[in-house]
């Protein structure tokens, strides 16, 4: 994690520290390291939020375009008292969660159900092969920006994002970030729009809920 409660305030981790977690109140300590994202990690092992994953320049990079006090927000469901820490939560509850490691189809339906109102940005980068086939797998940009693509090969990206909340992948400098409209497992094919960064946050800050209605790429 980004931040802990030192003393009641947010803080980032420092060599040598020790803090509260903001979700459970369990103690963290500073992994401060030469080679590592320095991060808060929980004294007993395991992290109060199964959900998470150890985070990357990646993570932080995405975490730092909004507001530090949209960045990891702690929720709890009130009637099951199940806890997570959503990566970004605007002023308006939409919850945007930055991934990059696989999951499994079952967890994506359950951090959907739980966050309601949420959007995947997805680590395209993660290898070279999934951003290299994706641009050559794609034909060129419309008037609009939308691209029809045939997915083939070994890799799952897609696969593991065939839901109903909006799925954006971020392939990397030169190689974009996408919207993937929408992409059915069987024939492989699907349709994304490129999109920008920059506007991506804008829209998700103001609180327009235009990019949750539309959903994602299962939605038909
Ligand atoms: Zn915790």
């Amino acid at each position: 994690m980004k931040f802990a409660l030192l003393s009641g305030r947010r803080v980032e981790a420092q060599p040598k520290l020790r803090a509260i977690c903001p979700a459970c109140s369990g103690e963290v300590i500073a992994k401060c390291g030469q080679h590592i994202v320095w991060h808060w990690a929980h004294s007993s092992k395991l992290h109060c939020d199964p959900w998470w994953e150890s985070e990357t320049d990646w993570h932080r990079e995405w975490k730092n375009r909004f507001p530090t006090e949209w960045q990891e927000v702690p929720m709890v469901d009130a009637r099951t008292e199940e806890l997570h820490i959503a990566d970004v939560k605007t002023a308006e509850n939409l919850v945007i969660e930055f991934q990059r490691s696989s999951i499994h189809p079952d967890e994506v339906r359950a951090r959907e159900d739980f966050y309601v109102q949420m959007i995947w940005v997805v680590d395209g980068r993660k290898n070279d092969f999934d951003r290299i086939n994706f641009s050559n797998m794609r034909g060129q940009p419309d008037g609009n920006g939308v691209v029809q693509f045939h997915w083939f090969g070994r890799s799952t990206l897609f696969n593991r994002w065939h839901t109903f909340r909006p799925v954006f992948i971020d392939f990397g400098p030169g190689y974009g970030f996408w919207r993937i409209l929408r992409f059915d497992p069987k024939s492989k094919r699907g349709l994304a729009i490129l999109c920008e960064i920059s506007a991506f946050v804008a829209q998700t800050s103001s609180g327009e809920t235009e990019l949750i209605l539309v959903g994602g790429p299962a939605t038909t």
